[in-house]
């Protein structure tokens, strides 16, 4: 990435790193989520805020999980920070002359990296069947059947491509799904090279 002053020189660029583990929804998430206050954070807890306790927790689940190169990355960094990552999906994506667009309609696992190409798509496609229709309504209608579609297959496809990169499965589904990619050259396809969405 680019460093301070967006400087892309050798020495002066940054990186940044993910790390996904998977965490049980209804016990432990919930545990890291919480403050020191004692104040449950649901949707994200603020950098900030992350507890003392669930730090060091990250510090010493890389030293015993990861390479050491890569250990050292998770431990140096001075603020790490996490977020839940939920699937969303939406049967419709207009109410009337109300649309969803984007994110605010469907969310997919962030490996397929298909978030900013499906709501720039969902941009299109309202404008075009606005242009195309007599009413707001129809128009909205005609969009939300051509998009929800869109929508339902990238979180789908982002549900499969998860399933491979998860350290647990947790049933058959998961297991069926992560079969599908379980070769690096199936991850370099579906991750690297662009999709027709
Ligand atoms: C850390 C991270 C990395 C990502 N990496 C990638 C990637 O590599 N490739 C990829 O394709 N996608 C990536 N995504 C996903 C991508 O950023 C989103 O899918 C995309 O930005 C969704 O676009 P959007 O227009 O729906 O929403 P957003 O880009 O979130 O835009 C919503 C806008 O609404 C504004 N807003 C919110 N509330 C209000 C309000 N009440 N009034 C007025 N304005 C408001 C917000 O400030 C924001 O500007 C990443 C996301 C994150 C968080």
């Amino acid at each position: 990435m680019a460093g301070e002053g967006n400087s892309t020189e050798a020495g002066q660029r940054r990186y940044n790193f993910v790390w996904y583990r998977a965490t049980r929804e209804h016990d432990e998430l919930p545990h890291l989520l919480t403050d020191a206050t004692g104040k449950v954070w649901a949707n994200g807890i603020p950098p900030g805020l992350i507890r003392p306790d669930v730090l060091a927790d990250i510090e010493s689940a890389a030293a015993e999980l990861l390479a050491p190169q890569f250990a050292e990355i998770v431990t140096r960094t001075a603020q790490p920070l996490f977020q839940p990552i939920f699937d969303l999906t939406v049967p419709r994506m207009a109410f009337g002359r109300i649309a969803l667009l984007g994110d605010a309609a469907f969310v997919a696992r962030p490996h397929c990296g298909m978030g900013v190409t499906k709501a720039a798509g969902d941009a299109v496609a309202i404008v075009r069947a606005l242009a195309g229709h007599a009413s707001v309504e129809a128009a909205l209608e005609a969009y939300s059947d051509e998009r929800v579609q869109v929508g339902q297959a990238i979180v789908e496809h982002a549900r499969h491509l998860g399933a491979y990169m998860q350290a647990q499965l947790r049933n058959d589904q998961d297991r069926e799904m992560a079969e599908r990619y379980r070769t690096p050259e199936a991850v370099m396809r579906e991750t690297a090279v662009s999709r027709p969405f």
